[in-house]
């Protein structure tokens, strides 16, 4: 399977091409910067580590999905939404890794999926995918007189927050309790707040240093606390989760998937 990365420079890009190129069956078909960015024109192996693969990392989206089977993106919102723009006109795999896309940007991805296959996970971690499904299973085991909130720590350079893997556990947890998050979420709280609201679904988020990504589930009772915790160790995991994924929607009809759909087949 020829796959392209688009943002191939940044810190995913650059994992992504390596384990493309380190995944039988896959080919690297070619990476893309923004414009004026210091890595277009050199080698899209060499970026990553490999040896050459005598493809120049461009500045051009449309060539990149005419050329490729798969492209994976991990690089900022309305970037993203672009480049699902594209993969509906060819029709083109889509793995998307960004996160941070509000209610529109995630409304216009499930109108580009119509006419290409699109998979969009926030996370790429199986690990994730089953913290996800325990923490709806304990949501929907304990009453509301456990208190839940999302506790996450992620590295300095992080531009979002909560984190797109912490909201996903609010959904989950939300799902599980049969509410909906956006009603019922404390995304952020400072000074006089009053007591905590019952039934609400907390978040905080820490940054700072290289951390990858640490996200904790706490479900507080009055004699008794459960958390449900991930940590990811190593970056390289979001980087062979999605080429995984990739492979996976590889010939699947158009439509938005998630990476709990690759898990239920598997
Ligand atoms: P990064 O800033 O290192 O990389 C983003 C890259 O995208 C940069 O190289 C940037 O130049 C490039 N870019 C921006 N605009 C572009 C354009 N128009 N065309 C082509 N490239 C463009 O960030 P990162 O740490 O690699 O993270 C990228 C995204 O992936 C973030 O949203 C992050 O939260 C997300 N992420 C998701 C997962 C997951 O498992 N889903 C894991 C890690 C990171």
């Amino acid at each position: 399977m020829k796959l392209g990365v688009v943002g191939c420079a940044g810190r995913m890009g650059r994992m992504l091409l390596a384990e493309i190129g380190a995944t039988p069956g896959c080919a690297i078909g070619g990476g893309t910067e923004q414009p004026g960015h210091a890595a277009i024109g050199g080698d899209a192996g060499a970026l990553a580590g490999l040896e050459a693969v005598g493809i120049a990392v461009g500045d051009d989206p449309r060539a990149l999905f005419e050329a490729c089977d798969g492209v994976i993106d991990f690089t900022a919102p309305a970037v993203t939404v672009a480049h699902a723009e594209l993969a509906a006109g060819t029709g083109t795999a889509h793995v998307i890794g960004t996160t941070g896309l509000d209610a529109a940007q995630e409304a216009q991805l499930a109108e580009s999926a119509k006419t290409a296959p699109i998979l969009y996970a926030p996370n790429m971690s199986v690990g994730v995918a089953l913290v996800a499904r325990l923490t709806e299973l304990a949501a929907a085991s304990l009453g509301p007189e456990f208190d839940i909130e999302v506790l996450e720590m992620h590295h300095r350079h992080k531009v979002d927050a909560p984190s797109g893997t912490a909201l996903a556990l609010g959904k989950a947890a939300a799902a599980g309790r049969g509410i909906d998050l956006e009603a019922n979420a404390d995304r952020v709280r400072d000074g006089q707040t009053g007591p905590r609201g019952e039934g609400r679904i907390g978040f905080a988020t820490l940054r700072g240093g290289e951390v990858i990504g640490e996200h904790t589930v706490i479900f507080a009772g009055a004699g008794e606390r459960i958390e449900i915790a991930h940590k990811a160790g190593d970056r390289r995991l979001f980087a062979s989760g999605a080429v995984r994924a990739a492979l996976w929607l590889r010939g699947k009809p158009s439509g938005l998937y998630s990476i709990q759909d690759t898990l239920a087949a598997s």
